[in-house]
């Protein structure tokens, strides 16, 4: 349970419907999710499971097909793997407080050892995805700051605008219509 600790302290679950946090067996692939999510400030969430948990960072612009893009990427607490699934609204006053959409989801895989790239501030990972195919790279500026970049291949592309992608790959909807489910 320490791993999610955190994600548990910082959640009244008698308030938000987010998982409550334990620790998973891996799975056979391991899946990766990004969330949009519309809180105080707006970002996506990438999540990547390693260990029974998803590593998680906040990218305020998102993720990018463009090698040029340097995307920051900041390192926030370990999420439980079930969060994959979660869509819906965090009620307002409560951490994370706003909208959240499973904006992708699949499977992904590192280039080397994970946990040892992570420590080394660099890991390189592959993503297949709905909306997100091919390979990236996470590297450590500092603390719990990196940078999110694809690398060259066959996806990449300085002419696709991730943003135009702008529903749910869970249940087609758009941040209004999942905004407005829970005020009904
Ligand atoms: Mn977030």
């Amino acid at each position: 349970m320490n791993k999610l600790k955190k994600y548990n302290k910082k959640r009244d679950f008698t308030k938000t419907k987010e998982p409550i946090g334990s620790i998973s067996k891996r799975n056979k692939k391991l899946s990766f999710v990004v969330q949009h999510h519309l809180a105080r400030n707006d970002h996506y969430d990438l999540r990547l499971e390693l260990d029974g948990t998803l590593k998680s960072w906040a990218v305020p612009k998102g993720l990018s097909y463009n090698p040029k893009d340097k995307r920051l990427a900041i390192l926030v607490e370990d999420h439980p793997i079930s969060y994959c699934n979660f869509e819906g609204n965090i009620p307002k006053g409560e951490y994370g407080g706003g909208t959240v959409m499973v904006w992708d989801k699949g499977t992904w895989s590192a280039a080397h050892d994970a946990t040892e790239s992570l420590k080394d501030g660099m890991l390189k990972f592959t993503l297949k995805g709905k909306k997100l195919m091919g390979s990236w790279a996470l590297v450590k500026m500092k603390d719990d700051n990196w940078l999110l970049i694809k690398e060259n291949d066959e996806y990449s592309s300085d002419k696709i605008d991730l943003s135009k992608y702008d529903v749910s790959i869970k249940t087609g909807r758009t941040m209004d219509e999942i905004a407005s489910e829970e005020s009904k």
